[in-house]
């Protein structure tokens, strides 16, 4: 494989607006309920109270994460067909529709949730990475709406040397299952 093409969440500056999933929902004309990009909330802590005074101490961030083209990839594995197929030149994971029989086998072997089936054309889809974007010289939408500039793309080998290792979060599967092509920096909270 040349190079793997990578996912970056900047977690903190993430606030959980979710112009990404928007803007991805709107590219591939999702009917409602499916998202090929999600963002979600975690939330919590609680409040001290010293005296007669509350002192709150409380959390929340987001999570912004969509298929994760990974390196093991178990949807890959377990589609009965061949229509789940990972790019060479750059380690894409796309579902070829024209093979698809809408099994929903990669649905439940993703532990991210990605694949998403439609009950209308009774395939499977997901995020393909923005192919044709890339192939114009554009980034993912995902990437290009964030006002935060929390979302970033390139290869894994480069977003690692400028980001770290890191590849999950408080409340994502833990990164070893599926080798995910991700680069993220946890919030302070997520640690
Ligand atoms: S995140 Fe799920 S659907 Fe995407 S490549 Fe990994 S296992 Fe497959
Ligand atoms: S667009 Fe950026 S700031 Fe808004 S939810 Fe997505 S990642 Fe977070």
């Amino acid at each position: 494989m040349a190079k793997q093409i990578a996912f970056y969440v900047e977690q903190k500056f993430c606030v959980g607006c979710k112009t990404c999933q928007v803007a991805c929902k709107d590219k591939h004309d999702l009917k409602v309920g499916q998202l090929y990009r999600r963002v979600s909330e975690t939330a919590g802590g609680g409040f001290e109270i010293k005296g007669a005074t509350v002192i709150p101490a409380v959390y929340a961030f987001w999570t912004s994460i969509s298929c994760n083209h990974c390196g093991q990839p178990v949807c890959v594995e377990n589609c009965p067909v061949g229509a789940v197929q990972k790019q060479a030149a750059d380690g894409i994971v796309y579902i070829d529709q024209e093979k698809c029989v809408g099994c929903r086998k990669c649905v439940k072997s993703c532990p991210y949730g990605a694949p998403q089936y439609n009950r209308e054309t009774r395939k499977t889809g997901k995020c393909d990475f923005c192919r044709d974007e890339l192939a114009a010289g554009k980034p993912p939408v995902c990437v290009a709406a964030c006002p935060l500039r929390a979302l970033d793309y390139g290869p894994l080998n480069v977003l690692q040397r400028k980001y770290g290792k890191a590849n999950e979060t408080k409340g994502l599967p833990a990164g070893g299952q599926t080798q995910p092509a991700l680069v993220i920096a946890p919030h302070r909270d997520a640690l």
